[in-house]
Order: structure tokens, then sequence, then C-alpha cells
């Protein structure tokens, strides 16, 4: 086999123009805001391989300028690693697009494995041919070539792989990332081509390089999402200022899985397809966000879709047919854009607001309340953010309101549960359905809770100093302040600081959802009962309840939600759960109080019961804290 010999035909400036823009690319990496993950870091080790390589080029040539012989050994070095670079970036490739498409385990082994045999074999004859001295020779021209056999068979092998790679994760990439791909694929293509047809050695490396730029364009600096082809929420910003700039409407729909953004899980692959599909197949000139893990919107140009409302239904019907396969609890909300909304450029925190209110598994086209709604919370919040801020225990806008029980026993009123009110300047008396869920989604439920408790017991030492025969009055707890390791030195502080027994407080607390909340409840309730503070369990019947757990801890009193109230009404077979419920929990020396007593007739059934308290409209209302003193009894004046 003959093979063609040529003479070095090379200078640097390619191979040096690499260096500097690989250079460069490092840098603005190191110093501009770009997502670390684990894509990021292949690219970044191609980068600096596809550098190593555009040096070792040059210094190799270069010493073969020399003409001197005593570089041969050197050269011979260089020039294997040279190429052992150039592959090592090749496998990078095949790395990465396994990386980016999620590919299961199974299929990213046997393409990374491919990939890795093709370098073994390579780099190893190609290593075998330097030292058998058949690939480069020193002339008194400079070094001579016996072409590049070795060297463009592992190139073609390699370039085979990622073809078929691509090939088979075209049904899971975005169109636009993969037209993207394989676009610079054939620009470097073409000039290796070109290049080769001259002899010419000095631009293989920067065909390297496009791929690399494209990458970084596609992935890392505008972060597409390579499979879902969904873009992050600060460019869905840039387009909703573009669009209120311009003056143009727009749709948008949104999807809101609340498993996968909990879970911090991302989209399974089934799925992926799916919302990729939605994405492109139904409306003109769309893009599709993703804000979050489980949180997907697609926005699209009112004026190219004047359909759009039969694209909605069309849309709405395929996402039914698929939501059978998948069955996560979904939130889906539509609404055309808002100029209040877009001028503030609020449409997250706005769909998340709207979320609040929604069932799962719920369509909700928006509408002008919606909008109000939005602002009132908004401003809610931000009086919310202030109260926690001032950190005033005796703050003037947390109302504590008290709602009397009925002790069955005494026939009198001697206990009563504290409840929150906000009185805000702009809105007056605001209800806890609207800010506890704000509250504790912020982060500012405890310092109310504080308040509330201080506001509580002034008004228990004030009643027990004026003869008042009161026994408790209970104050709701939410289940994520008990996380914070100070808030048994909170509640004892304050009540401490009030000069009353711990006796005359309890804490209302509803089921924990998790082990680890389980564990936290059992540990304060044990520490806090030691000063006295006796507990009730909140909302017993609404929850899956756990009998098992709910006994292992030491609550005194069980309060019935008004819902196993209303169920006794209904049917019979409900009445006889409700009462071997409450015939069980009070042979175990739990006490049970019944909520939501309306009428007459629910007073009748709940006496029945075994129960020990009754609350509800049928006795009072929730009244300020002050009036309490119209239902206990004054034994001393
Ligand atoms: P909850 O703890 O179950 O409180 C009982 C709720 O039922 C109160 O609503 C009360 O006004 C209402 N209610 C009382 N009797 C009847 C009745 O006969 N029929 C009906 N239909 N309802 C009755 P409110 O005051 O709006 O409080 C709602 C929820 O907000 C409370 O439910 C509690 O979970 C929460 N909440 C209230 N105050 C506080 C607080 O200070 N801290 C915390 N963390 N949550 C609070
Ligand atoms: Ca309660
Ligand atoms: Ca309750």
């Amino acid at each position: 086999m003959t093979r063609a010999v040529y003479v070095s035909n090379y200078t640097p400036v390619g191979d040096l123009i690499v260096v500097s823009i690989c250079y460069v690319m490092l840098v603005l990496m190191l110093f501009s805001y770009i997502n670390k993950n684990h894509s990021f870091k292949v690219f970044f080790s191609t980068v600096l391989l596809v550098m190593a390589a555009a040096l070792t080029d040059v210094i190799y040539h270069k010493l073969g300028e020399t003409g001197n012989a005593d570089n041969m050994q050197t050269i011979y070095i260089l020039r294997c690693l040279y190429h052992a670079f150039l592959f090592m970036v090749f496998q990078m490739f095949t790395v990465y697009i396994t990386v980016v498409t999620r590919l299961g385990r199974r299929m990213k082994l046997l393409f990374c494995g491919l990939g890795g045999l093709i370098f073994i074999a390579v780099v190893g004859l190609d290593i075998a041919d330097t030292v058998r001295g058949i690939s480069v020779s020193m002339s008194d021209t400079g070094l001579v070539f016996q072409s590049r056999g070795v060297f463009t068979y592992g190139y073609a092998a390699y370039l085979l792989v990622i073809i078929c790679e691509l090939f088979y994760v075209r049904k899971r990439l975005y169109r636009r990332v993969m037209l993207g791909f394989y676009g610079t694929m054939a620009i470097s293509f073409l000039i290796l081509f070109l290049a080769g047809r001259r002899g010419q050695q000095s631009f293989t490396v920067v065909t390297f390089l496009y791929p690399v730029i494209a990458m970084f364009y596609i992935m890392h600096s505008t972060p597409y999402d390579a499979t879902l082809g969904a873009i992050d929420s600060r460019a869905m910003q840039d387009l909703v200022k573009n669009y209120y700039e311009r003056g143009r409407d727009f749709m948008f729909m949104s999807l809101y899985m609340r498993a996968l953004d909990e879970e911090g899980r991302t989209l399974p692959e089934g799925m992926r397809a799916v919302v990729r599909r939605f994405s492109t197949d139904f409306f003109k000139g769309s893009t599709l966000f993703q804000l979050n893990n489980g949180h997907v919107l697609l926005l699209f140009p009112l004026s190219r879709n004047p359909d759009y409302e039969k694209r909605i239904q069309n849309i709405l019907i395929a996402f039914q047919a698929e939501y059978h396969r998948f069955r996560f609890d979904y939130k889906i909300v539509i609404g055309q854009s808002i100029d209040e909304v877009s001028r503030k450029n609020e449409y997250v925190s706005f769909i998340r607001d709207i979320h609040r209110g929604m069932e799962e598994n719920s369509i909700r086209r928006i509408g002008p309340d919606d909008v109000k709604r939005f602002n009132s919370n908004e401003y809610v919040l931000r009086e919310l953010e202030d109260i926690y801020n001032q950190r005033d225990l005796d703050d003037p806008r947390v109302l504590a309101y008290c709602q009397p029980v009925f002790n069955i026993k005494t026939g009198k009123y001697d206990t009563a549960e504290a409840l929150m009110r906000l009185k805000l300047e702009k809105q007056g008396l605001v209800y806890p359905d609207q800010f506890i869920p704000l509250a504790e989604e912020n982060g500012y439920i405890h310092i109310l809770t504080e308040i509330i408790l201080n506001k509580t017991c002034k008004a228990v030492r004030k009643l027990i100093r004026q003869g008042y025969a009161v026994s408790r009055v209970s104050v709701n707890v939410s289940a994520v302040e008990l996380r914070d390791d100070k808030f048994c030195n909170d509640i004892t502080r304050i009540i401490d600081r009030n000069d009353i027994q711990g006796e005359k407080i309890a804490i209302e607390l509803t089921e924990s959802k998790t082990d680890n909340d389980f564990m936290l409840m059992k540990r304060k309730i044990s520490e806090l009962r030691e000063r006295g503070i006796k507990f009730y369990l909140d909302d017993f019947g609404t929850g899956y309840s756990n009998m098992e757990r709910i006994m292992e801890l030491p609550f005194d009193i069980i309060k019935f939600d008004r819902s196993m109230v209303i169920a006794c009404g209904v049917n019979e077979r409900s009445k006889k759960i409700v009462l071997s419920l409450a015939n069980m929990l009070s042979e175990m020396d739990y006490a049970v109080l019944f909520e939501g007593v309306e009428s007459a007739s629910d007073e009748q059934m709940c006496t029945d019961m075994s129960a020990s308290y009754l609350q509800g409209y049928k006795y009072s209302k929730p009244v300020p804290i002050e009036r309490l003193q119209d239902y206990f009894e004054q034994t001393v004046a």
C-alpha cells in the first residue's frame, strides 16, 4: 500500500485563534453567571481539551520548523498527544450528548463505551505508527507526513458514533437545538474537507471549536433545556417586557405539577415528549419557559393565533389523553396578558398566587377578580413583611379575636380559642384564609404567633386579675414553626414575661404530614408540656388520620373538625364512624371537642357522642378578645 507523502503546509494562525477564543471563553465562564451543572462541567473540560490540542499542534510544528533532528522525540510525543486531545474532545462530545438528553444508563454506557474503544484503538495505532516512524519524519524542508491514515479513520469513526447518537436522541431533542448542532457540524465538516483537499493542516482544531461554541450558545448562555426546548424565567421576563413595550397582546398556558416541584424531580421522558409537542405543534410563534422543575409555561402572541380558543381546546384534549399515563397532580392556568401584571413583569408570582386557590387537577381561566385578589395579596404580603421587620409584640395591626368554648360538664364557658385577624389601613379587617397561607409560605408566620400569644397572655392575665374563671385559652401554631430550634424558648419567654402560668395556655396543632415533622412535634410537645402548656389536635378528621401516630403524641384535647359534624347529619354510617371514634378517644382519656356547632340539632348530636367541649356559631362567633368577659363567669369581684 503506498501512502501519499507531503511536506508540512502549516501556519499557526488557525490554532492561535483557537487558543485565544478558548481563553476568552474560559474567562467569561468563570466571571459570568452560569448554572454550573453537570453538563456545564463536561463542557468546561471540553474547552480545556480543545485549547490543549491547539497548543500542542502549534508547538510540535514550531519544533519541526527548526529542521533539527534532535527534536524528533519531542515531536513524536507532542503529535501523539495532539491527536489524543482531539479524540478526547470527540469523547467529550459523546458524553455531553448523553448528559444533556438525559439518556438512560444503558444507552449512555453503549455510546460512551463505543467512543472509549475507538479512543483506545486510534491512539494505540497512532503511537505504533509513530514509533515505527511511518507517520512523520524530518527533512531539510521541514516535517514530512505520510498521509494521516489513522487520524482520518479515527475521525470518521467518531463522527459516525456521534451521528448515530444524535439520531438515537432525535425524538428527545427540541428541534431548534438539534438543527443548531447539525448546522455547526456541517460547517466544521466543510472546512475540514476543503482544507484536506489542499493538504492544509492549520484548521483542524478550528473545526472542533465550532461545535463547542454552539454548545455554549445553545445550552449555557440562554439556558435551553435541550430536551424540552424550554428557556428559563429570566428569558420570560425579557419577552414579556418586549411584548409590553410594543403593545402586543399575548396568551399563556401554565402547567404546574406539585410533586415534581417539591421533590425537585425533573420531568420524566414521556412527559417531556408531550410538553415538547405542546410547545411546537399548537400555536404559532410560541415560546416555552421552564420556571422550575414542575412548572412550565407556554406563551404565544395573540395576533398570530386568532383562532386560539380552538387551539386551547385542542391542547387540553391532547393533555387529558396523555394525563392518564403520568397521573401527576396538575394545575393549569390559562390567561391573556394583563397590562398591570405585564408592567410589573410579575406573571410568575401572579400564577403562583392563583395556584393557591386552586384544587389539584383543575384548569383555571384568569378573570378580573384574580388580578384584584393578586393585588390585595401583594399588599397584605408587604404589610406582613413590615410586621416581621418591626418585631413589635404589640403590633396594632394584628388583632386577637377569640371564640369561647362551651364546657358540657359545667354548662359554662371557661376556655376559648384565639383566632387572628389583621387590620390593615387600605383593606380593613383581613381574615386568616387570606393571610395565613401567605405568612406560612413567606416565613412570616412565627412572628404572628408570637404577637397573638402575647396579646392572649395579656388578656388572660387581665381576666384572672378581675376574678374571671379562665381555665385556658388556646393559640394556633403552624407546623412550619416547630422546625425552628428557638420555638420552645420563644413560647415560654412570652408566657413568662406576661407573668401567667403555663397551664393557662394551650397550643393547637394539626397532624404532621411527614416523619420528620412528626418527630419534631413529639419532641417539642414533650418539652412544652413540662411547662404546663396543654396541647390540642386541631382539624381531626380532615387529613388521613394516622391513629397510631396520634396516640404516640400526648394531646389533651382532640378537636373534631366541622366536616365531621356535617357528616353525622348526612347518614347513619358516617354517624356511627364518628361516634365510635369519639368513644374510643374519650375512653383513652382524651377530651373530645366538636368544632363548628351551629344549631341546636348539632349540639344535641355532639353531646350524645362523648364530647366534653363544644365550639361554634351556636355559642358565639369569634369576638375581640376583650369581649371574652361577656362569656366567662366572674367568681370573685
Ligand atoms: P381553625 O383553627 O379550624 O379555626 C376555626 C375556624 O372555624 C375559625 O375560622 C372560626 O371562625 C370558624 N368557625 C367557628 N365556629 C364555626 C361554626 O360554627 N361554623 C363554621 N362554618 N365555622 C366556624 P377563622 O377564624 O377564619 O380561622 C380559619 C383558620 O385560620 C383557622 O382554622 C386556623 O387554621 C387559621 N388561624 C386562625 N388564627 C390563627 C392563628 O393565630 N395562627 C395560625 N397559625 N392559624 C390561625
Ligand atoms: Ca384551631
Ligand atoms: Ca379546626
